[in-house]
């Protein structure tokens, strides 16, 4: 370290090996010239920085080390300066380029300054090497010019904003958006498009931005109508400080009007499939009523082939009263119109069942159905019970339908953390690997469009849909030839251990009565028609009939004589006033979602919610009838 005394002794004593050594190991060039601009001495750097041996300058004109251009001028300048006192590099220093002996330019700093030595004027220039800066400098502009040409490039508006407020870079697709020509332009463009108080908000935003650093996203529309979705972000220096904001923005306007179109189209096809709901299944329904009133006549009125006829009508109506309810279904869930119940629903009970409705088909099919779940299983699933148990029938009746004679259909279960997976398996025909991809789509049977097996190609659509609606998920597995296995994974816990009744009553949808009865059902066109069919296929002394409207209904209960009554809640409204000597002393069931007002002249004996548990009710039809055998 040097102490202050050996710094003034420099200083004052002016020692010159000190000097020297200062000069000669500098890491810039240094010359003396004298007023003449002859070269008077040069240190060793000049060689490094210029090419030349210190004695090949010594003597020279120092204009040997300027490019062509300058080198004329140089006089001029030594001139001028000693005549006016006004300096160009002297005392001043700039960026100039010196030329190398082998003829390069090399960019430097040259800081000139004057000397006088016994009454002579000398001149020291001190040239420093620019040329990395210089490089270093070319790259960053280099690089600046390309990100430009990227920025300009795209498609979508982008600019940056300093944090003082200074709109520093904006790309063509932002200056075309607003109007302007410039990003000078870009603050009175954004004023004239931006509609009152966006601006403040606006500022708001970023300031918000730049206290939490957290990227915003905003939707602005502008006076004229079109809405831009704006994503801003911070900018940082090297050091870590936030100096900008850069917005890049996307005109959401034609997607916006894409979708208020799709939900235009969407509303018409409500209304269309309202409309179709109620003008198909109502006529069909009809035809159905009509049908069993027939069949149920007494036998002296129909000839056994009339009989045989009626029996087709209504065979082939009730199969086409499934498609209609399926293509209804599936283009509900395309429409987005179903309405989910999720909720904690014991397993086996969904299982249960599910495998009893399936079960007439099953034995008709000559094929085994098992449940095949460990006795442990006691959990619950997150799942909207109706449609599970309809993902449910459509997997088993599949399982089924597309078995041989003395097939297997197995429904088996494992846990993996929070979530069950279901696997309905079957010993049938199988899928080729190459009809997988194809399996779901809406329509497409597959191998089965030319064969006998009923069907429309149109549950598996339904199933997947409500699978993914549920958040669960399917997968299948199959063989050709040798049977297929389908998997569908929902959430699931443990059985809760307080022993709650719901379970110990939903594990039981049997009905346990000794004589056959008729139950007429009243309902014209609510979501659970198919529910309550479906539960009247475990009960094989029930007998279901289905009245669409209330004139139907009566020429049905004149004829058939029913036992109990299941009326809609929405159809209960409308009963006709006589109607209450028609159930009177009969057992009546509404059926009516919760909280749904029932008023009418006659009164329920039990009230079910909605969705229509089997299990429920079973329990509500086994406990008005019982006392009637
Ligand atoms: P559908 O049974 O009414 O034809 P789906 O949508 O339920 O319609 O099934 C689509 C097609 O997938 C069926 O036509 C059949 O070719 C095939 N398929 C479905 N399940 C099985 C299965 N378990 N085994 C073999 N093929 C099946």
């Amino acid at each position: 370290m040097t102490d202050q005394s050996t710094m003034d002794g420099w200083r004052t004593g002016g020692s010159q090996a000190h000097y020297k050594a200062l000069v000669d190991s500098a890491a810039a060039a240094i010359l003396v010239i004298d007023d003449q601009g002859i070269i008077l001495d040069a240190n060793p750097f000049t060689h490094t920085l210029l090419g030349y041996e210190q004695q090949q300058l010594i003597g020279q004109d120092v204009a040997c080390l300027m490019p062509p251009e300058h080198r004329g001028k140089h006089g001029q300048y030594v001139e001028n300066y000693l005549a006016t006192g006004q300096p160009n590099v002297i005392g001043t220093g700039r960026r100039v380029n010196a030329r190398h002996r082998d003829g390069r330019l090399i960019p430097i700093h040259l800081a000139v300054s004057e000397v006088w030595i016994d009454e002579r004027r000398e001149f020291i220039g001190i040239m420093s090497d620019l040329s990395a800066l210089t490089h270093a400098q070319a790259t960053v502009q280099h690089e600046r010019n390309r990100l430009k040409t990227i920025i300009d490039a795209i498609g979508n508006p982008v600019f940056v904003r300093e944090l003082g407020g200074q709109y520093a870079l904006a790309n063509r697709a932002c200056l075309q958006a607003v109007g302007a020509d410039h990003v000078s332009q870009l603050a009175d463009a954004f004023g004239r498009a931006l509609p009152d108080g966006m601006r403040d908000t606006l500022n708001a935003l970023d300031h918000q931005l730049t206290v939490d650093g957290e990227p915003v996203h905003i939707d602005v529309t502008l006076r004229d109508g079109r809405t831009f979705k704006l994503a801003k972000t911070l900018i940082h220096h090297l050091a870590g400080e936030p100096y900008a904001i850069v917005t890049v923005a996307y005109d959401a306007t034609p997607l916006l009007q894409a979708m208020q179109e799709a939900e235009r189209a969407n509303q018409a096809k409500s209304d269309f499939l309202s409309a179709m709901s109620h003008e198909l299944r109502t006529p069909l329904n009809s035809v159905l009523g009509y049908a069993q009133l027939l069949l149920k006549s007494p036998t002296q009125m129909l000839a056994d082939d009339q009989r045989q006829y009626v029996d087709h009508i209504h065979q082939s109506g009730r199969h086409l009263l499934a498609l209609i309810n399926d293509v209804l279904d599936l283009a509900k869930i395309e429409a987005g119109q179903t309405v989910l119940h999720l909720t904690w629903y014991p397993v086996s009970a969904l299982i249960n069942d599910a495998i009893q409705t399936l079960s007439p088909l099953a034995e008709r099919q000559n094929v085994s159905l098992q449940n095949c779940l460990p006795t442990e299983q006691e959990g619950e699933l997150y799942v909207d019970p109706t449609r599970f148990k309809q993902i449910l029938i459509n997997l088993l009746s599949n399982a089924v339908k597309y078995n041989h004679p003395q097939g297997r259909v197995w429904v088996d279960a494992h846990t993996h953390h929070d979530s069950l997976t279901m696997t309905v398996n079957d010993t049938g025909i199988g899928i080729a690997d190459d009809q997988l991809d194809g399996l779901f789509e809406p329509f497409n049977r597959l191998v089965a469009e030319d064969s006998l097996i009923e069907g429309a190609g149109v549950g598996l659509a339904v199933t997947y849909q409500l699978v993914t609606q549920m958040q669960g998920e399917i997968r299948v597995a199959s063989q050709q030839g040798k049977g297929s296995a389908f998997s569908v994974t929902f959430p699931y816990r443990a059985k809760p251990h307080s022993s709650e009744p719901l379970v110990a009553e939903a594990s039981d949808a049997n009905i346990r009565l000794t004589q056959p009865h008729r139950v007429l059902y009243i309902d014209q066109g609510s979501h659970q028609q198919r529910l309550v069919s479906d539960c009247f296929e475990d009960w094989p002394l029930l007998t279901l009939h289905h009245a669409h409207d209330f004139s139907l209904a009566e020429a049905m209960t004149h004829r058939l004589a029913p036992s109990l009554f299941i009326i809609h809640g929405n159809d209960l409204a409308r009963m006709p006033a006589h109607w209450t000597c028609l159930v009177e002393n009969k057992p009546l069931i509404t059926l009516g979602a919760e909280g749904q007002a029932h008023c009418s002249a006659a009164t329920p004996d039990i009230r079910l919610q909605q969705p229509v548990s089997s299990t429920a009710l079973a329990a509500a039809i086994q406990s008005l009838l019982e006392d009637r055998e």
